[in-house]
């Protein structure tokens, strides 16, 4: 706070701004810049006149509130910053902020202090960059963000604040598809786009991977709706990433103080609870912090630690749904499909499981598990003479970045003396695109192995022709998703007859997913498509029905 303020005129304050030995800014309350001395023209790199009438963003830091000149959470501090210098090095500085007066109107001044200067922060000064500021993005870190939330948990009573928790949409997918770099780029993207557009409004905050925190003050519930729309509105550009026009989309979960916690550990914890409600579009958007979200978060907790146990106790098992040849209605292949039956919890859906397991690590647990549980069951079918030419297993992109997967395979077919052409590994575009050597290598040594290859769920992801051309696969299936509205002159059936032709020219067999009723199957014979999978023929069987079932249909 001001012990006093500072009054004076421009005509005599000026010039001696100019000769301080310090860089000195003077901002109105519209974040213009009026005045930039010699000292701020050199540490900035900017001539005064391409810089003053223009706004300027010190991340991290709003100089000013509109009509009040210096923002009243910063009035009177110092303040560790970084600056981008006009050429790009990020600088860092000592940035005191106050409030002055001036023929009869307030302005914020700013002084700063150069204290380093380098391209990566922690290069040059480690303690102050780890501490305080993020290394890639340059944002706040979480430390910061903590800081920043407990001083206005001191600030006057009265004072509201809200809490904005930012993940992005499907950011992992980024990362396993176009490799850690573009994700590293998209993570930068996303840090400048907010920090250009809302520094005015927020403090904004890295807090870990792809999450964002940032915390506005005077904020109830009605302003909070317009900054997160403002927010959302930031990502319906798309991000421009290795060549490809990414759209990402975030989610957002909101907590205001008081209404949502007393201290800032509740309060980060429910914006972040509110993010990942199951209630979030899957597409993004925002949510407000409600009590009855903290009760399906502490579920998720019980959920997590029961797979746990199912998996270390072997409690999960494989439902085989049967894949048909559409020219004479032949037993293909199965496909293995994991199912959970908790004593407590029920059935829970893979789409559930499979989906937390991602989350908390144990996807490759159940990858292995799934192929394990598939090669002893088709090894006993072989033994007891059931006719099942084909099992296929669904892994996900995690179980291909392990090198050891090839020989874990070869392992397995050789313990239950498998011929390789009666195991295919299903894959996800998400793994057909990740460029990097090591997880093609891998891809293709399983496929060296003789296990046959299929890319499931195609068209939902980031296809590229030339990938899918370029690896081994020896099947391609269309996604469920492409059964609904399969008629005539419809888009879908256009996507789907297209894909079916891909697969033709690339020697790949092709199986449409999701097949359920009799009038499907007949356009997808007349489109030549080689195999169907779905409710029409079966849902997925335990191994038992599975022989009966089997028996029928010869
Ligand atoms: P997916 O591999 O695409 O499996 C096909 C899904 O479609 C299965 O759902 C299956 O039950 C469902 N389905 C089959 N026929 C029809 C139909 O005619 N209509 C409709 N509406 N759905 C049909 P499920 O079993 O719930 O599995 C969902 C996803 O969970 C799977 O999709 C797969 O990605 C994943 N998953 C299942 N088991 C495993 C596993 O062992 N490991 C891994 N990594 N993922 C698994
Ligand atoms: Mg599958
Ligand atoms: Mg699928």
């Amino acid at each position: 706070m001001f012990a006093k303020k500072n009054v004076c005129s421009f005509d005599i304050l000026l010039p001696a701004l100019e000769q301080a030995m310090d860089a000195i800014i003077l901002i109105d309350d519209q974040y213009n810049v009026l005045f930039f001395n010699n000292r701020a023209e050199s540490l900035w790199g900017y001539n005064r006149h391409e810089v003053i009438g223009r706004q300027l963003a010190i991340p991290g830091i709003r100089i000013a509130d509109q009509g009040k000149s210096v923002c009243a959470e910063h009035m009177g501090k110092r303040y560790d910053v970084q600056i981008t210098h006009k050429e790009g090095q990020r600088i860092w500085v000592s940035l005191a902020l106050s409030k002055i007066e001036a023929d009869g109107k307030y302005y914020s001044m700013g002084i700063l202090h150069p204290t380093g200067i380098n391209a990566h922060p922690e290069e040059d000064n480690p303690i102050r960059a780890q501490t305080h500021f993020d290394a890639l993005t340059s944002l706040p870190n979480r430390r910061h963000q903590y800081q920043h939330i407990d001083e206005l948990l001191k600030g006057p009573e009265q004072q509201r604040f809200a809490i904005f928790s930012i993940d992005l949409v499907h950011f992992k997918e980024v990362n396993t598809t176009l490799g850690y770099s573009a994700g590293d780029t998209v993570l930068i993207k996303v840090a400048r786009r907010l920090e250009e557009q809302l520094y005015k409004s927020a403090f904004i905050s890295r807090s870990n991977s792809d999450s964002f925190v940032l915390v506005t003050t005077e904020c109830n519930a009605e302003r909070a709706i317009v900054l997160a729309e403002k927010i959302l509105s930031l990502f319906r550009v798309p991000f421009d990433v290795s060549g490809f026009a990414l759209d990402i989309n975030a989610s957002i979960g909101i907590s205001l103080y008081p209404e949502n916690g007393a201290d800032r550990d509740t309060l980060l914890r429910h914006a972040n609870i509110a993010t990942h409600s199951n209630r979030m579009p899957a597409s993004g958007g925002y949510l407000f912090f409600t009590a009855d979200m903290d009760q399906v978060d502490q579920e998720r907790m019980i959920l997590a630690a029961a797979l746990k146990s199912a998996i270390a106790n072997n409690k999960l098992r494989l439902h085989y749904q049967p894949q048909i040849w559409l020219k004479d209605g032949k037993l293909y292949g199965v496909e293995a499909l994991a199912r959970w039956n908790d004593p407590i919890l029920g059935d829970v859906s893979p789409a559930k499981f499979i989906t937390l397991a991602e989350e908390i690590g144990e996807i490759e647990a159940i990858g292995r598990w799934s192929l394990l549980e598939a090669c002893r069951q088709m090894a006993e079918w072989r033994r007891d003479g059931v006719p099942i030419p084909v099992v296929s297993v669904n892994l996900s992109p995690i179980n291909f970045y392990n090198d050891s997967l090839p020989e874990y395979i070869n392992g397995l077919l050789t313990e239950f003396q498998l011929p390789p052409e009666c195991l295919t590994v299903e894959i996800t575009e998400g793994v057909m695109m990740d460029q990097r050597p090591e997880t093609e290598k891998v891809i293709c040594a399983v496929r060296d192995l003789g296990v046959g290859l299929s890319m499931d769920d195609f068209g939902t992801g980031y296809s590229s022709l030339s990938r899918l051309a370029h690896l081994p696969m020896t099947e391609l299936k269309i996604d469920q998703s492409f059964m609904q509205d399969f008629q005539e002159g419809s888009k879908t059936k256009a996507i789907a007859s297209t894909v079916v032709r891909i697969g033709q020219s690339l020697q790949q067999m092709v199986v449409a997913e999701g097949v359920e009723t009799e009038n499907q199957k007949l356009q997808l014979q007349a489109l030549q498509c080689n195999i169907a999978q779905g409710f029409l023929y079966s849902k997925a069987l335990k191994a038992a029905d599975l022989v009966s079932w089997v028996a029928r249909l010869h």
